[in-house]
């Protein structure tokens, strides 16, 4: 994938495009994936970078979401489940199998949990990942050896799906470039043109590397822009009444000897009344998460710091060596794009399905709500909806059964570069290729330039937080030891995309400031 020429593409493009999508987080991607693998011609706008939004900020599960089994939201948890299958099939470089152990210190808790977790079973049918069974005491610290044991009396133990969220969203948009989709990243939509009657003709959008304005044509629009949608709503009707009420959720991520063993850890009932994590993930264990209605949608929302102690306060009630402030490597927050039903309230309330709303003048279609899990269905839905609106040749949807880019049966054979799947044989190359780029870019960040140099070739990076952040995870990692990486990062960006000294000084500048707020205390 290379920028200029998605931009080259655009600019050339005569005909108006079948679909135009605004976003680039899971819904959009994984909409230009389905439109382009059913041979659409589709173009996709993203005004950051790919999964700079709540996409890259999740637990990281792929999951039927057992929270929603407790609301008795059956439908939701079937559908969910299916999905998890489905991801696990196409993606096995990105998605694999985790135990959770849900710790007992009651005795009711292990006969209610279990029965429960037999449901989630029987709801998987099919697609289950393994399943769950009552653990003893002994179980359960030989699991968890870093688990309280002060009261424990044992636990259940379930499946559920993990991933990593940035790397799949840019291997979505390989993908679906690889089926003959456009996608941009640093292009924003600012505006809609329209015909006499109102009905949207296309995109006004910005390049915010060039500051080059781009009339887009398209037969449909669709808008996955999440926690923004109603911002893009207003730009084609000021007037729109708000769908989404954003709802903010922090992680924090601790070593792993926090967490020792493989197994991962799930409080089903916080001191509010939620769900909680602290699950392995690469290298560290990531602890979360919270659900804070917020007023204001911004790219880096910051960790408040109630919701870091409240994480802390719920994950030491569970491990033994209890973690504090200073143990905390790196907070990260997420918005989720929760859609209204009714007056909303109570975010736990809101909708977790996804909503498709098709404004009835201009006929822009917003998709919204849902979860990385059910990216797919989403984007199959939206597509379907943009079919009849546009009065498209109806195709079917091929991706239940789609490989996605990297797909690799065995990926762990390449080690630390696993997550690259079929692409890591290319890094491996280049680190062979020049010695230097083989040196991991900071002691305790598994991270080399070779990786830098392919983010910059073939996976569209454009700037060290690119980079640090979501072609590779070293901000979550460890958010000190990415600022001290900057440098290093920026000079190898610099040399791939031909930039000068003062861009060197300026990214890591911008860097800096971002991966400050990661920091705790910021
Ligand atoms: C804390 C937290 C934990 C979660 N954990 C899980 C989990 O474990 N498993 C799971 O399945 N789901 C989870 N989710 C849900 C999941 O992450 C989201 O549902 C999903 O990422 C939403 O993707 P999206 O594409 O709709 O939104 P986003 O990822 O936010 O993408 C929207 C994009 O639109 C872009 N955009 C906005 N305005 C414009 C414009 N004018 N022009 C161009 N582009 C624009 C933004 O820059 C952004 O990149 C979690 C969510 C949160 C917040």
């Amino acid at each position: 994938m290379n920028r200029d020429d998605m931009l080259a593409s655009i600019r050339e493009r005569q005909q108006p495009w079948d679909l135009v999508i605004i976003g680039g987080g899971a819904t959009g991607l994984g909409s230009a994936m389905d439109a382009a693998s059913r041979g659409f011609d589709v173009v996709l706008l993203e005004q950051a970078d790919f999964a700079k939004g709540t996409s890259s900020r999740s637990t990281k599960l792929v999951h039927g979401g057992v929270r929603y089994l407790q609301q008795g939201n059956v439908s939701l948890v079937m559908e969910a489940l299916k999905e998890r299958g489905m991801l696990l099939r196409n993606a096995p470089h990105l998605v694999h199998d985790v135990g959770f152990i849900v710790p007992s210190y009651a005795w009711w808790e292990s006969p209610f949990y279990g029965v429960g977790m037999k449901v989630y079973d029987l709801l998987a049918g099919r697609y289950g990942f393994g399943k769950s069974s009552y653990v003893s005491r002994e179980g359960v610290v030989e699991a968890i050896p870093s688990i309280q044991t002060e009261g424990l009396l044992g636990g259940t133990r379930y499946f559920d799906g993990q991933f990593d969220d940035a790397r799949l969203a840019i291997n979505l948009a390989a993908t679906a470039f690889e089926q003959g989709g456009t996608l941009v990243n640093y292009v924003q939509v600012v505006g809609f043109e329209k015909d006499d009657a109102g009905a949207i003709e296309g995109v006004v959008a910005r390049d915010l590397e060039s500051g080059e304005e781009l009339r887009v044509r398209g037969r449909s629009v669709v808008n996955a822009t999440g926690p923004f949608a109603d911002g893009v709503r207003r730009l084609d009707r000021p007037d729109a009444a708000p769908m989404i009420a954003p709802s903010q959720g922090v992680h924090i991520v601790l070593e792993r000897s926090f967490l020792s063993g493989d197994s991962a850890i799930m409080v089903p009932h916080t001191g509010d009344g939620r769900v909680m994590f602290a699950i392995p993930w690469h290298d560290v264990v990531v602890v979360g998460t919270t659900d804070t209605p917020v007023d204001e949608v911004s790219l880096e929302p910051r960790p408040q710091s109630e919701e870091v102690e409240f994480i802390l306060e719920t994950a030491n009630r569970y491990l033994a060596k209890p973690a504090v402030a200073a143990d905390i490597l790196s907070t990260f927050a997420g918005i989720r794009p929760l859609v209204k039903m009714g007056d909303g309230g109570d975010t736990a309330a809101l909708s977790r399905d996804h909503t498709i709303l098709v404004e009835p003048v201009s006929g822009l279609i917003t998709v919204a709500g849902g979860k990385w899990t059910t990216y797919r269905k989403m984007a199959e839905d939206v597509v379907d909806h943009a079919v009849t609106l546009a009065d498209l040749e109806p195709r079917p949807c091929v991706t239940q059964q789609f490989p996605i880019h990297g797909y690799h049966r065995n990926a762990e054979r390449f080690g630390r570069l696993h997550f690259y799947g079929s692409d890591a044989t290319e890094i491996e190359g280049l680190e062979e290729a020049d010695a230097r780029m083989a040196e991991p870019l900071h002691p305790r960040l598994p991270i080399t330039g070779a990786e830098v140099q392919w983010a910059a070739r073939r996976e569209m990076a454009r700037t060290v937080d690119d980079v640090l952040a979501r072609r590779t995870r070293s901000l979550l990692f460890d958010a000190q030891a990415a600022i001290e990486s900057a440098p290093r990062a920026a000079a190898i960006l610099s040399r791939e995309l031909e930039r000068d000294a003062s861009w060197e000084a300026a990214q890591v500048e911008e860097f800096t400031e971002i991966a400050s707020r990661y920091l705790y205390p910021a």
